[in-house]
């Protein structure tokens, strides 16, 4: 077989049908975010770039208490972990920063991972797997990392129509009150920007005996008092049998975990094959990360200007009569329902307007609905936001986009 032509084959499929991943090539730039260095190419010199679809929402990842953290740990621990959790791989920094999360949440232990996929793949492979005769319940639109952990628990697997409790309901209404069930969902869904209604789903959990696992990925550090996610917010972190999230999007870093109780962390710990064969995250990273939580515990008013950032420029779109879709969250997707036109408009925004905002296609999101994702932070003044519209009224009418109906 000519291996090469069938991988180029492959590609040219991706490119004909105008979903090929471009990266941006970008260099952040500490103390003046939401500007980036882009480089249009390796050898040519950089532009400055206003980023808009970043998902370090919150600006953490230049949090001078953050730097100042890593600052310390690096001087004091060196560069990596040194091994994984098991031989010689758990540093202080792990251990504070599982009792930092395992607050946030108020759950009795947290467990890390290298990220929050491996998180969930980890966690939804390996509790439905222990669990006899388990039954898994997906919301149909949940995250690839979570439906490969289920798919890799080889449990009995039914899909939920999204954010439908009712339609839940009747699912789990098939099974006995006593076979083993768990409910995987999302708070915030991070495409489209709806939150999920916890408390009816939970009540619905409740009802059938069924454990409750959600992922806050698109929500913690952002919604709730103290940042530990739309469960706080709402007041129902105590329903939840599992809360996971990442350290890599509003708090700024790298790396996931699962908070829950003592003895199901445990198992996890002790049966995730994707948690114990792999080197644990560098102290460095632990120590920004238990910083940044920390941080983000005390400072609500950086939540209420990303909101009030969020709610302004969804208003200024709308009045522009660009088609917003609807969302009730930080994310605010902007429709153009063509992968070819969704990709150009990215690129005319970049080249022409120096905007950087990544063209969302297939399979992220369904066929029809290709998108810019916009994600304002609290960095993202009045005057980026003007620029910001002016640069799509432009695109729009040259590429002849649909506005809002
Ligand atoms: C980004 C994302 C993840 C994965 O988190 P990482 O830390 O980036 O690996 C998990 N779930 C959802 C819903 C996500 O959007």
């Amino acid at each position: 077989m000519d291996y090469e032509a069938f991988f180029r084959s492959q590609i040219d499929g991706l490119r004909r049908e105008g979903r090929y991943r471009v990266f941006a090539d970008l260099e952040r730039r500490v103390g003046e975010f939401p500007i980036a260095s882009y480089y249009p190419s390796p050898d040519e010199p950089p532009r400055d770039v206003t980023v808009w679809c970043s998902n370090d929402y919150l600006g953490q990842g230049q949090n001078p208490v953050v730097l100042a953290a890593m600052r310390e740990a690096l001087a004091k621990s060196g560069a990596g972990a040194g091994g994984t959790r098991n031989i010689s791989g758990t540093n202080h920094y792990h251990v504070l920063l599982e009792r930092e999360l395992a607050d946030l949440h108020r759950k009795e232990a947290a467990l890390l991972f290298t990220s929050g996929y491996i998180s969930n793949e980890a966690s939804l492979s390996t509790l439905p797997k222990l669990l006899p005769n388990c039954v898994v319940f997906s919301d149909a639109l949940n995250h690839a990392s979570m439906i490969e952990g289920i798919r890799h628990s080889g449990a009995e697997k039914h899909i939920f129509r999204h954010n439908d409790p009712e339609h839940l309901d009747q699912l789990l209404s098939r099974y006995p009150a006593d076979r083993p069930k768990l409910v995987a969902f999302e708070s915030v869904y991070s495409m489209d920007g709806d939150i999920a209604p916890i408390a009816e789903i939970c009540d619905v959990a409740d009802k059938h005996g069924a454990m409750t696992y959600l992922d806050e990925v698109h929500a913690v550090g952002m919604y709730g008092r103290r940042g530990a996610g739309v469960a706080e917010r709402d007041g129902v972190l105590d329903r939840l049998t599992v809360i996971e999230g990442t350290l890599g999007k509003a708090f700024g870093l790298m790396g996931g975990y699962i908070t829950g109780s003592a003895a199901l962390v445990d198992c996890v710990r002790s049966f995730a094959s994707s948690f114990i064969f792999t080197t644990s995250i560098a102290p460095v990273i632990a120590a920004g990360a238990a910083a940044s939580v920390r941080y983000l515990k005390e400072h609500d008013e950086l939540r209420v200007l990303h909101q009030e950032r969020a709610a302004t420029l969804k208003r200024l779109l709308t009045e522009a009569g660009l088609p917003v879709m609807p969302s009730v969250s930080h994310i605010v997707p902007v429709l153009v329902g063509d992968p070819r036109l969704c990709k150009q408009a990215s690129d005319d925004l970049l080249t022409k307007h120096d905007i950087y905002v990544q063209p969302i296609n297939y399979p992220t999101v369904p066929r029809g609905t290709e998108r810019l994702r916009i994600t304002p932070t609290p960095f993202h003044d009045d005057h980026h936001m003007a620029r910001l519209v002016d640069a799509l009224l432009d695109v729009w009418s040259r590429l002849e986009l649909r506005k809002a109906a």
